[in-house]
């Protein structure tokens, strides 16, 4: 691997380099040898990177520093990649490849039906893992192409997800990661009733469809940012005993 020189990189719990102008990729793995591997390859052909050595700092990364794609270990110290990977399908296409040491069939199909895009056992050779990215991100470049949905607007709100704004009345909306998750999960589902169960699976994941006090919780935060009066809701409203719904119009 290429020599990098010293102190190009911030010694903070994520960082990211802007030596070119490639895709950015969001590297999850909280074992240094793998990361330097992966900086040093990714740099040399012309990737920008953002790394995350657990699942908290890899959320953080996803929202803040919007990745192009995310390359993502799953024995990571404070959740499983799996559970994350569900997480952050609540909310982002962005295309995930699992890079892993776990090489069961079972891991594989549970890794790709919590959404992941791809998957690839350690040890794997660069030429497969460049490759294996490229597809990815074409994959999430057509399907962006066929589903462009860049701004959703519903009554008094706007949301604009590639800035990842929100705007009620024409005035900024300030809102949690989870309150934003909530509210475009709803929003991309504006009309439907949503039970407690698939919102908790969706924005929390799959291990806490149980915490049905999460959703009313987040969803009363939600509605006194998004609400004239929040104990009156005319927009998010309640479906007794179901779960939720965000009206796409008030109805007469
Ligand atoms: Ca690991």
């Amino acid at each position: 691997m290429p020599a990098k020189p010293k102190g190009s990189y911030r010694r903070a719990a994520w960082r990211w380099h802007v030596t070119e102008a490639g895709p950015l990729v969001l590297v999850v793995e909280d074992e240094p040898q793998m990361r330097r591997f992966l900086r040093a390859t990714l740099d040399a052909h012309g990737y920008r990177l953002v790394e995350a050595a657990s699942a908290r700092e890899a959320i953080v990364g996803v929202t803040t520093q919007n990745p192009d794609i995310v390359l993502l270990d799953l024995g990571l110290p404070d959740a499983d990649g799996i559970s994350l990977t569900r997480e952050l399908r609540g909310w982002t296409r962005v295309p995930i490849v699992v890079v892993s040491a776990r090489g069961r069939e079972e891991d594989k199909v549970e890794a790709l039906d919590a959404g992941a895009d791809d998957y690839l056992t350690k040890p794997f050779g660069i030429k497969e893992l460049l490759a294996r990215m490229r597809v990815a991100l074409r994959h999430a470049r057509e399907k962006a192409g066929e589903h462009a949905e860049p701004v959703i607007e519903i009554g008094p709100l706007l949301i604009d997800m590639v800035r990842r704004e929100v705007t009620r009345d024409g005035k900024a909306v300030r809102l949690t990661p989870i309150e934003y998750r909530l509210l475009v999960l709803m929003a991309q589902n504006a009309g439907k009733v949503l039970t407690h169960r698939h919102i908790l699976k969706e924005v929390w994941g799959a291990a806490y469809q149980a915490h049905t006090h999460y959703v009313r919780v987040h969803m009363a935060e939600l509605r006194k940012k998004i609400e004239d009066e929040p104990a009156r809701p005319r927009w998010l409203v309640t479906e007794p005993g179901v779960g939720y719904r965000l009206r796409d119009r008030l109805e007469e």
